[in-house]
């Protein structure tokens, strides 16, 4: 019992302890930590429930990490291991928290390439290599961030980049749904309107636009899917769209997520996009401002570019809602994420004020055969 309790407290999912008992407090952590690790959630610590929360204690650095045959190391360690090297641009496959074969080859590969000895365990030494380039190498390898800084430097035009659109929702899931009133919208309807506006804007500026889904699919893509669309098609950036839904009508605004994790791991490529997403539509449309936010979701962590989902707004808010239904304003939203895409390939000491990109002119300049440099 006092063991349980000492790991939910590492976990921060309890206070330290005063009694000893299985507490009310106890039981609704447990629940926590269940929900949390998709388990079955009955509030009790059967064997398969602390066999996780026995994996949850190991922090990564803890101990040395390797490929252990035939019983596999496993635990939270491993997972934010694997997440860090999928950061990295790694192929880990999924971050399971088991330190398999394919989790060996990626360290090996990674060890190979910042020079330390390829022999796919993770000790100290390679420790310190993913802590002093994790933060910063982030949305491709070390050579592929060299690649991406040549293209930068071939300057700032947009023609030519791919630029992959995801419509969230859609098919069976209709995502926030309106029903009253005469103004019936739900998100998948409403997010596919905005993807297919800024296609058309991103298309005039010489980008290449590909959207995962069409505006009546049969089925709803799964966010793994998307990720790997984008992944199959070399997409430079990748943006989400999706609108927001709460109980309370009094919520609105607008958010930006990009990828990372509790552990302070951040795509470094995907904050900034967010931040210029986010950034630019406050400036341009008013919504209130709900910030940027870091999120290991799926959508975000297997993608392997700059990649932001944003949440244009509450359906649920009548304020909102009534401006989302105006197409002007929804082009307004098109054109402020145009100038953030634009932006995102600017060199960031010639960056340009909020707000202050002319989208028309973007166009302007493809019609005119130029390429900007
Ligand atoms: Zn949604």
């Amino acid at each position: 019992m006092t063991e349980i309790r000492t790991v939910l407290t590492g976990l921060e999912l309890l206070p330290p302890a005063i009694g000893d008992e299985f507490d009310v407090a106890t039981e609704r952590a447990v629940r926590a930590f269940q929900q949390s690790r998709g388990l079955s959630v009955d509030g009790r610590v059967g064997a398969e429930t602390w066999r996780a929360l026995d994996a949850a204690r190991w922090r990564l650095g803890a101990r040395t990490l390797y490929h252990a045959v035939p019983e596999p190391l496993t635990g939270e360690d491993v997972r934010s291991l694997q997440e860090r090297l999928l950061e990295m641009g790694y192929d880990v496959g999924h971050a399971d928290a088991i330190y398999g074969v394919r989790t060996a080859r990626a360290v090996a590969q990674f060890q190979r390439e910042v020079g330390l000895k390829p022999d796919g365990s993770c000790g100290p030494h390679t420790m310190g290599a993913l802590r002093r380039l994790g933060r910063k190498v982030v949305g491709g390898r070390p050579q592929w961030l060299r690649e991406s800084d040549a293209i930068r430097q071939s300057g700032p035009t947009l023609v030519g980049r791919t630029v992959v659109i995801d419509p969230g929702h859609g098919g069976t899931d209709p995502g926030v749904v309106v029903p009253d009133g005469p103004l019936r919208w739900c998100e998948a309807d409403l997010v596919h309107d905005l993807a297919s506006r800024l296609e058309g804007r991103l298309a005039a500026a010489g980008v290449r636009v590909q959207l995962t889904r069409g505006p009546t699919p049969a089925t709803c893509l799964p966010d793994t899917d998307r990720a790997q669309l984008a992944n199959s098609l070399g997409a430079d950036v990748f943006i989400s769209l999706h609108t927001d839904g709460h109980a309370n009508p009094e919520a609105d605004g607008v958010a930006t997520y990009h990828y990372g994790t509790d552990n302070g791991v951040t795509s470094a490529t995907g904050e900034r996009l967010a931040g210029l997403v986010q950034r630019e539509i406050v400036a341009r449309t008013g919504l209130r401002d709900c910030r940027t936010h870091a999120k290991a979701w799926d959508l975000l962590r297997l993608t392997r570019m700059p990649a932001v989902r944003v949440e244009v707004g509450y359906l649920t808010s009548p304020r909102d809602r009534n401006r989302l239904v105006d197409p002007r304003f929804r082009d307004k939203v098109v054109e402020a994420i145009v100038a953030a895409v634009q932006r995102m390939f600017f060199p960031i000491e010639r960056d340009v004020p909020t707000g202050s990109i002319d989208v028309s002119e973007l166009r302007k300049v493809v019609a005119a055969g130029a390429v900007m440099d």
